[in-house]
């Protein structure tokens, strides 16, 4: 079938999910958003975009942003990162506090946001300002240059944040954050406020699907590191509900509570669907369901 078509029937399979379930209330900004939109994109390895429904409406990139920022740990310093952070799925809610104690202080996975937090304070370690190195490779991948975080969003999720706060604090109890605590929480939130359309989080994700290989031809990671960072994406991208995104939609996929999920078909090329309502598991619904028909209509699938 083509794309145009597969898109059509993932619209469709949507719709009934549109604007079904809750917000993510605990951010108050994300709370007054819409929640009746639907939109996606499919960017091909050759830069080509297909989109349907909003598209081009910027939306809050949340822990979609994770990928990335793993990608920039990794193409900085290789499998170091793995010293401070596990690459199993967690089974658990993505802001648990549960096995984070048990475990000594090293997260799960660096979807989790307690593993984002490490993520984050590593880059920032680096870098020196995680939050720009991640609006940089944003704005050159996605083509537009003014790609920035959405200050009521990050205040909105500094006042509230108090899990992620605390799992700060709790990671720093063990020794596990480089940075104080108020900086990595700093450059989380501003991290996770990003505000991009599916369009330009599509074409930003194509690295992913092109063997590590940047718009301009230069090699962020290599393949083997590519393949790796899909293969915990498909393990642990979307938390607790892993196993069933994997049995619906079989792709290597990250989703954020702003209502996007990037999915990644190595070699096709990238799909990102957005439709802000949240299905119990903090994934988008129609998202989920979106994704699930665009792979079984379409050939862009790995299974
Ligand atoms: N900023 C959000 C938080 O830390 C991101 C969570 C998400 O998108 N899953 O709670």
């Amino acid at each position: 079938m083509r794309i145009e078509d597969a898109l059509a029937r993932a619209q469709e399979a949507a719709a009934p999910e549109v604007g079904r379930g809750r917000l993510a209330e605990y951010i108050p900004s994300l709370a007054a958003v819409d929640p009746d939109q639907f939109g996606m994109a499919i960017a091909s390895c050759d830069g080509q975009v297909h989109v349907i429904g909003d598209a081009d409406v910027p939306f809050s990139v949340q822990s979609i942003t994770k990928v990335f920022t793993l990608a920039l740990v990794v193409a900085a310093e290789g499998e170091d990162i793995w010293r401070r952070v596990g690459r199993e799925p967690s089974g658990n809610p993505f802001n648990s506090f549960l096995q984070l104690d048990q475990e000594g202080g090293r997260p799960r996975n660096p979807f989790i946001n307690a593993g984002a937090l490490v993520v984050t304070d590593r880059l920032q370690s680096l870098t020196g300002d995680a939050s720009g190195a991640l609006r940089d490779l944003v704005r050159r991948e996605s083509g537009r240059a003014d790609v920035s975080c959405d200050p009521e969003v990050a205040s909105s999720e500094l006042e509230a944040g108090h899990r992620t706060l605390a799992l700060a604090h709790l990671l720093a109890s063990y020794d596990n954050l480089e940075n104080p605590v108020d900086e990595v929480i700093g450059q989380y939130v501003e991290q996770c406020a990003l505000s991009m359309t599916c369009r330009e989080l599509a074409l930003t994700g194509l690295f992913l699907a092109r063997d590590g290989v940047l718009s301009d031809g230069t090699q962020l990671l290599s393949a083997r590191q590519t393949k790796r960072i899909n293969a915990v994406m498909l393990t642990c991208g979307t938390y607790d509900s892993a196993g069933e995104f994997a049995y619906r939609v079989g792709l290597p996929a990250k989703s954020g509570v702003g209502g996007g999920i990037l999915a990644v078909i190595p070699d096709r090329g990238v799909a990102c669907v957005w439709s802000p309502t949240l299905g119990a598991t903090g994934s988008s619904a129609a998202g989920l369901a979106a994704l699930d028909a665009f792979t079984t209509y379409s050939d862009w699938t790995v299974f």
